[in-house]
C-alpha cells in the first residue's frame, strides 16, 4: 500500500497520473491520494479580490496566514480539487471518495492560534490563525474504502479537539497518513525532478539518500521544499518504507517515481 501526494501548483497535470493509478487499483494495489489546494486557493482569492497574507516564521518557513474566512475559502478550494479528482477517477471507472471533516475524520490537529511571524527583523505574534499541526490520524475509513474497492482522497484539512476545522500542510498530511497506514511508500509528486542541489538545475537532482543524510539535504532546500523535507522525515521516522520526491510533469509520474526516478529516501 502507498500514499501519493500531489500539489496544487501550476504546471502539474493529473489525467495521466489518475489513469495509471486506476490501472494499479484494478490490479488490487491500495493507494491513498492526498492533495494540496494552493492554485485553487490562489484562483478563488483572485476572483473574490481577497489579498492573501503570507508570513515567514522565525525559523524561515513561509506560509499563508489563515483567517476564519480564509479557512472557509480554503475548504471550498479543497472541494474543487477533490471533485475534479473524483471525476477523473470516475472516467477511468474507479470510485474515489474524498474524506472531509466533520463527516469523515482522518487528521486530528492542534491549532496554531498564535503565529510567530518575522517582520522587519522583529518577531511578532499574529492571532486568529486557523492552521495547525497533526497530532494523530484515524485510518479506519481508509481501510473500509479499500475493502469496498474505492480510493480515498484526502484534502489538507483536519479537526481540532474542540471541533474546529484547521488547514494543515498537505505534505505533512500525506506523511501522517502514510505513517498511520505503515505504507510501503509515500510518493510526493511536485513540479520539480526531485530534490535539487542547485535550484532549477535538473542535472543536480539527488538520486538516493537516507534519513541520516537529512541535515545535509536540508541545506539544499529552499522555500516550500523545506516543509517537504520535514514531511519526508516524519514519514520515515513514522515507519514508512521509503519516500520518493518525483516529477508530476512526467508521463506516468507514479510509475516513473516508483522506478526510482526522482529522489528516493529511506
Ligand atoms: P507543490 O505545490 O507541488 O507541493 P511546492 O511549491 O510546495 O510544490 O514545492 C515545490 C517547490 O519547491 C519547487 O517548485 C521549487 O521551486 C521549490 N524548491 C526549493 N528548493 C528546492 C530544491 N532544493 N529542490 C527542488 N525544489 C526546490
Amino acid at each position: 500500500r502507498g500514499v501519493v501526494k500531489i500539489g496544487g501548483a501550476k504546471g502539474n497535470k493529473y489525467d495521466d497520473l489518475i489513469g495509471e493509478m486506476a490501472e494499479r487499483l484494478r490490479r488490487g494495489e491500495r493507494w491513498v491520494l492526498v492533495h494540496g489546494a494552493s492554485s485553487f486557493m490562489e484562483d478563488l482569492s483572485k476572483e473574490l479580490n481577497i489579498e492573501p497574507k503570507y508570513v515567514t516564521s522565525p525559523s524561515g518557513f513561509k506560509s499563508r496566514f489563515v483567517s476564519k474566512s480564509d479557512l472557509t475559502l480554503f475548504r471550498a478550494a479543497c472541494c474543487l480539487f477533490s471533485v475534479s479528482l473524483v471525476n477523473l477517477f470516475g472516467k477511468f471507472g474507479i470510485n474515489a471518495v474524498p474524506l472531509y471533516p466533520p463527516d469523515s475524520i482522518s487528521a486530528i490537529a492542534t491549532r496554531k492560534d498564535f503565529l510567530r511571524v518575522l517582520e522587519g527583523g522583529k518577531v511578532r505574534l499574529m492571532r486568529g490563525n486557523y492552521s495547525g499541526y497533526i497530532t494523530s490520524f484515524v485510518n479506519e475509513e481508509i481501510y473500509s474504502l479499500w475493502e469496498a474497492g474505492a480510493i480515498p482522497i484526502l484534502p489538507p484539512l483536519a479537526v481540532a479537539d474542540d471541533g474546529e476545522f484547521l488547514n494543515v500542510d498537505g505534505d505533512r498530511m500525506a506523511a501522517a497518513a502514510a505513517s498511520s497506514l505503515k505504507a510501503d511508500v509515500l510518493v510526493i509528486l511536485s513540479n520539480v525532478p526531485g530534490l535539487l542541489k542547485v535550484p532549477n538545475d535538473a542535472s543536480t537532482a539527488i538520486r538516493r539518500a537516507s534519513l541520516k543524510d537529512m541535515p545535509v539535504l536540508e541545506n539544499y532546500a529552499l522555500g516550500n521544499m523545506k516543509r517537504k523535507l520535514l514531511a519526508v522525515k516524519e514519514a520515515l521516522e513514522g515507519g514508512v518504507g521509503s519516500v520518493i520526491i518525483g516529477d508530476s510533469r512526467q508521463e506516468r509520474p507514479l510509475s516513473t517515481a516508483l522506478d526510482g526516478k526522482g529522489t528516493v529516501l529511506w
